[in-house]
């Protein structure tokens, strides 16, 4: 009976876990790695796709299942079991992912053409993807699914997107009997339109996420319990509309188009219906992704049995809860470069999440160097991303090969986050009655991930690890299982110190570049005006004093 962890790994993306028990092989999620763990896991499936079982899917991002159709270009023959909401998403999301694959190879097959090199074949195509959907089998929550031998499996709501689950797992291998839970992403609490995540209380062994296990959402004086009410997160966001619409700009919201679209759709409607935006009661709103749309509807469709109880009173009063009079949609690429022609202030909602593929790269080209328009970070961003990038601070980034100053606002919603925080997390794994064998941690990135299983092991006294990736386990065997690892408070928060340090230096090290790039290209217009040299000096101060603060407390002794 083993265990492999084959992504997200002390990484937050390409979820992939493998189960091997009595000669079967069982796959949980199949996610594309983005960012830093593409560079690190590469793309390829470390595993032979034909000697699958089953893959048991805990939700539809794609980060979840966005090798699935790979998985079946590789051979896969068996079943793929997941909730009837999920297989509804995913039909739309993988096409969609085999769309922007096919785009990616063109644009890298036209480069490598030109320097005299062959073309370069897409991960998988439309075709893969629409292919790969015979093998969903949509299954209810809360229902105990027999796949033989004694293998049992059981989704359970996880509230972190439209159909999306924790998995129960039992597994017999001879006489020994395990129980295995894998948390999938666990809800933030009070997330509109979906339900909370639901609680599980026993298992042997238990594989969680960690997305935002050091950190807290809000702070403990503005939380309600966990709940953050529609009314306090409506208010953020109005906020920021109003006086960015004050300024003249635009607000651009990169959202993963399925679920965080339709919650900030759910928030808009609220703004306007409450009129919070004092100045423009009813501003134009864009939601620019043929894919989201289509989500749109998905939810639509979907919405007895999932939705909360709120959005389920305003659905029996004949309100739909994501749509308002003046929400545009758009579909065609037309409509969406006739966007960045519009003078009047508006909002545009539009993926990818974290702005890596899709329209949104426009729309940040268009707006990252307006210092009158914001943009607005809705969801977590995985280290090496665009959206990272912005979010800590860099001073221009390349779009398109083009290098453009980052002069807007850049703001986060925290509220709205997909994923419990660290106090969701531990209220989730307190629901254990009985002490599992083992809780592993992945879904974190490399700095949270170790350090949430320690804080888990401090705070509630469990054997808890960090897999890397590759890293395997006999779960029969508990003499091997890797002992808690105790971490020492006061390096820890060296650590935290020294990313912080190193974040700022990513930072500066941009802006030196963007302080070169300006004074090469005043050079060689031999002058200078006044307001630029200000702009130059200016830049150079802040650099110069943050980088007199690392040396304060980061460089050598002069003694
Ligand atoms: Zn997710
Ligand atoms: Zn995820």
């Amino acid at each position: 009976m083993n265990i492999t962890f084959f992504g997200a790994a002390q990484q937050v993306t390409g979820s992939c876990t493998l189960l091997e028990c009595a000669g079967k092989y069982i796959l949980v999620d199949c996610g594309l790695p983005q960012g830093n763990d593409e560079q690190e896991s590469g793309m390829d499936l470390p595993f032979v796709a034909s000697s699958i079982d089953y893959l048991l899917l805990t939700h539809a991002h794609i980060d979840h299942s966005g090798r699935i159709p790979l998985l079946i270009k590789d051979g896969f023959k068996g079943k793929i079991l997941t909730t009837e909401a999920t297989v509804d998403l995913c039909e739309i999301m993988l096409a969609d992912s085999g769309h922007i694959q096919e785009m990616e190879a063109e644009w890298r097959s036209r480069k490598s053409r030109r320097a005299g090199r062959g073309s370069v074949e897409p991960l998988y195509t439309v075709e893969d993807a629409q292919e790969a959907m015979q093998y969903f089998e949509p299954c209810a929550y809360d229902t105990i699914i027999d796949l033989g031998g004694g293998t049992k499996v059981r989704f359970v709501d996880a509230g972190h997107l439209l159909g999306s689950s924790s998995i129960e797992i039992w597994l017999k291998e001879g006489n020994e009997h395990r129980k295995l839970v894998f948390s999938g992403d666990i809800g933030n609490f009070d997330q509109p339109l979906i339900k909370d995540p639901e609680y599980i209380d026993n298992a042997d062994f238990v594989i969680m996420e960690s997305t935002y296990g050091n950190r807290l959402h809000r702070k403990p004086e503005n939380a309600v319990g966990y709940a953050v009410p529609t009314s306090v997160r409506a208010q953020e966001l109005a906020d920021i509309v109003e006086r960015t619409f004050l300024r003249g700009g635009n607000v651009i919201i990169p959202a993963f188009a399925v679920g965080r679209t339709q919650e900030i759709l759910y928030l808009l409607r609220v703004i306007i219906e409450k009129k919070l935006c004092p100045s423009f009661p009813d501003f134009p709103v864009f939601v620019d992704s043929p894919l989201s749309v289509k989500a749109t509807n998905v939810f639509a469709g979907n919405i007895f049995g999932y939705m909360d109880e709120e959005t389920m009173a305003l659905v029996n009063k004949g309100v739909n809860p994501i749509i308002f009079p003046s929400l545009t949609t758009i579909t065609a690429v037309e409509g969406s470069k006739a966007l960045n022609r519009r003078k009047e202030s508006c909002v545009i909602i539009s993926s990818s999440g974290m702005c890596e593929a899709g329209r949104i790269k426009h729309h940040l080209k268009h707006n990252l160097w307006r210092p009158e328009s914001t943009v607005l970070f809705s969801g977590f961003q995985a280290g090496g991303t665009l959206g990272r990038s912005i979010l800590e601070g860099a001073r221009h980034v390349t779009l398109f090969g083009e290098l453009i100053d980052v002069r807007c606002e850049v703001a986060e919603l925290h509220g709205i986050s997909g994923h419990a925080d660290q106090s969701g997390l531990i209220k989730w794994l307190s629901s254990f009655k009985e002490e599992p064998k083992l809780v592993f941690v992945i879904h974190g990135d490399k700095e949270v991930a170790p350090w949430f299983a320690s804080f888990v092991s401090k705070t509630l006294g469990l054997r808890a690890y960090a897999p890397e990736v590759r890293e395997h386990f006999n779960l029969l065997d508990e003499a091997t299982f890797p002992a808690a690892k105790k971490v020492d408070e006061s390096v820890l928060s060296y650590l935290r110190e020294l990313s912080e340090a190193v974040a700022l230096l990513k930072k500066e090290e941009s802006t030196l570049l963007s302080v070169v790039s300006r004074l090469e290209a005043a050079g060689r217009e031999k002058g200078i005006d006044e307001k630029r040299a200000v702009r130059l000096t200016n830049a150079i101060t802040r650099l110069a004093s943050d980088l007199e603060y690392l040396q304060i407390k980061w460089g050598a002794d002069p003694d």
